[in-house]
């Protein structure tokens, strides 16, 4: 008797497992074959794991740090200038890494803007690989730096207190320039240019060097960048970032808010074969 009670209860967990783990299979199967926002941030994964793991990218930024000191050298070296000299930064993807939103975006499926303010309050983004000691030693020189960021005002105090905590030199309010009515940076390099000699710009986004790139078609980009090759390497420094930017919104057409299959389909139309 007692043995075969056991039996049923066995049985009957058997049962109950069994029919738990298929309730889970199909309602996996439904997340990821039924709605298709689940996969709309896998075309993310390359990018973000080539950012975050090649030693490639590493490299680069030494690189793009490496030069700007070479070029900041040549300049104290050979030349007078009747003002201050000043270096001027862009934030994010230049001189610190949110690739760990852009990785915790994809596994939860939900991207920019989602989260993004969050993220920046938690103060926590780590330094560009060089840019610290590049700052730092650019202010050695006698060079004012300055940040000119597109985060927004409310976003001003937590970008100070994370560029703070890595170690950044001349973080004080009126080095950082935040967004306030448009995202075009002219404005605000103007502004510092009525102070200062602005030796480098440096930047993961071509709009970070002039206005000149914005708004731009992909092809209009590329011709604009030939124009100026002179520049880059000696006052335009570009940083790597291949997971988002205005090079992307091109490929869009600036129509940013297009539904995700939308842009899937322009991705794929954007792409060259033979
Ligand atoms: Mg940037």
């Amino acid at each position: 008797m007692k043995t075969t009670s056991m039996t049923f209860l066995r049985n009957a967990l058997i049962v109950i497992v069994a029919s738990g783990a298929f309730v889970l299979f199909v309602s996996s199967a439904v997340q990821t074959d039924g709605a298709s926002e689940v996969s709309t941030r896998e075309h993310m994964v390359m990018a973000v794991l080539w950012y975050q793991s090649a030693a490639e990218a590493r490299a680069l930024q030494y690189q793009a740090f490496n030069l700007a000191r070479l070029m900041l050298d040549n300049d104290l070296a050979q030349t007078t200038r009747e003002k201050k000299r000043a270096v001027v930064v862009d934030i994010d993807e230049t001189v610190l890494d949110n690739s760990p939103f852009e990785g915790r975006a994809i596994r939860i499926n939900r991207g920019y803007p989602y989260d993004w303010e969050r993220w920046i309050d938690l103060s926590q983004a780590e330094p560009i690989p060089g840019a610290v000691e590049f700052l730092q030693y650019a202010v050695s020189r006698g060079v004012d730096v300055f940040y000119v960021t597109n985060r927004k005002v409310r976003d001003k105090n937590g970008t100070i207190e994370n560029l703070k905590r890595k170690g950044f030199p001349q973080v004080e309010a009126s080095h950082v320039y935040v967004r306030t009515e448009e995202s075009s940076k002219e404005k605000r390099r103007m502004k510092i240019s009525e102070t200062h000699h602005i030796v480098l710009l440096m930047g993961d986004n071509l709009v970070d060097f002039s206005s000149v790139f914005e708004q731009k078609s992909v092809q209009e980009r590329n011709n604009e960048v030939d124009r100026l090759k002179q520049e880059f390497g000696k006052r335009f420094i570009v940083l790597p970032n291949p997971t988002y930017g205005d090079w992307e919104d091109a490929i869009y057409e600036y129509q940013t808010s297009l539904p995700d299959s939308v842009k899937n389909l322009k991705r794929k139309a954007a792409l060259r074969g033979f």
